[in-house]
């Protein structure tokens, strides 16, 4: 556990709000309300209520949102996150995040909230670096993806180490991808690259459309034939691992059946991810320990992992540089 701990993991599939654990959530609280506050300790006596399925996941994130609804919130809740993920020697995170409005922000105000926290984060946690994926919610309307794909384009622009593509994720019972593709078409003729929930349900037609489509890479990844796997694996698109996730919203049944092993098997390219470590009680290290104890992983394979995770990251080829040398000079310090 101590080499997992220490070792300078790359995080590619994590939401923003997904990703403050109860002591961040606390500590966003205390920040926000005082910790006596009798409306913080309400809110957090339901974060620890629901029950383990996708749509009781998705009632989580509602009570989240409503601690992030206000600008001071979302700026102390993106630092309580980068703090988090550079506490488990997370050396590059690309964060994703549904911009949304309210009555205290709009979605620009929201995205450059989020931009600016990361700014300020970067300098507290120097040894993280920390990147921005927009995410478009599909069980929203696609006026809403139209207006987050222009921001995340203009913003890109000034921006453009920061903000490096576009994830589509949300509810998968939720919403059609062909709405979605004109939209995600435009991103990608932007130059951002595209993050994309596939067959995290079953969904065989749209899983084909998908991958007609095209991607950057492949979140979860959990309903894909082999046949599937195998052109994913021709086209260099690696699949999203996230274990913990997967097993407590109920898509897959046990880790031991969760498709990382498949996945493995057909050497076909893979990542592993948190995606909501708050929600689903992780961490980065935990995962890795998880995969290594279920599939047998040893500390080479661990490594190469990351080195893996470095490869299909959005970073440049300098930054990918960089983070294969940390990890290296890490493996050899411990060999
Ligand atoms: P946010 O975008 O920062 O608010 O992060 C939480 C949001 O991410 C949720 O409301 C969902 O839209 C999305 N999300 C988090 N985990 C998943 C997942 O496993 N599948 C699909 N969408 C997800």
């Amino acid at each position: 556990e101590q080499f997992l701990k220490g070792l300078p993991k790359v995080e590619l599939h994590a939401h923003l709000n997904g990703s403050l654990g109860i002591k961040s959530l606390s500590d966003l609280g205390e920040r926000l309300y005082g910790t006596s506050s009798e409306d913080f300790l309400k809110l957090c006596a339901r974060f620890s209520q629901f029950e383990k399925d996708m749509d009781a996941c998705f009632e989580k994130f509602a009570f989240v949102h409503e601690l992030t609804s206000t600008r001071d919130g979302l700026r102390f809740a993106t630092e309580l996150a980068v703090r988090d993920f550079a506490e488990d020697n997370v050396q590059y995170v690309e964060l994703r995040t549904t911009p949304k409005a309210n009555e205290n922000y709009s979605r620009r105000d929201y995205v450059q909230t989020v931009i600016d926290a990361i700014k300020e984060a970067s300098e507290t946690y120097p040894e993280i670096t920390v990147k921005l994926l927009p995410s478009i919610n599909r069980a929203e309307p696609v006026d809403v993806a139209e207006e987050t794909v222009s921001l995340a384009v203009e913003l890109a622009q000034a921006y453009p180490n920061l903000i490096l593509g576009i994830d589509l994720s949300g509810n998968p019972g939720k919403g059609r991808f062909s709405d979605f593709a004109p939209i995600l078409a435009q991103a990608r003729d932007k130059g951002l690259k595209l993050a994309i929930h596939c067959a995290e349900i079953e969904n065989p037609s749209e899983v084909k459309e998908m991958l007609q489509f095209g991607m950057s890479r492949c979140g979860h990844g959990t309903f894909l034939t082999p046949e599937d796997i195998e052109q994913l694996k021709q086209r260099s698109i690696a699949i999203e691992c996230c274990l913990t996730s997967n097993v407590k919203s109920g898509t897959v049944p046990s880790l031991e059946e969760h498709h990382l092993k498949r996945i493995m098997e057909a050497n076909a390219p893979k990542v592993i991810c948190t995606d909501d470590s708050g929600v689903f009680d992780t961490t980065l290290t935990k995962e890795f320990l998880i995969a290594a104890k279920t599939f047998g992983l040893t500390r080479q394979q661990c490594i190469d992992l990351t080195l893996e995770a470095v490869h299909h990251s959005f970073a440049s080829e300098q930054e990918q540089i960089q983070m294969a040398d940390r990890v290296g000079n890490y493996a050899v310090i411990l060999a």
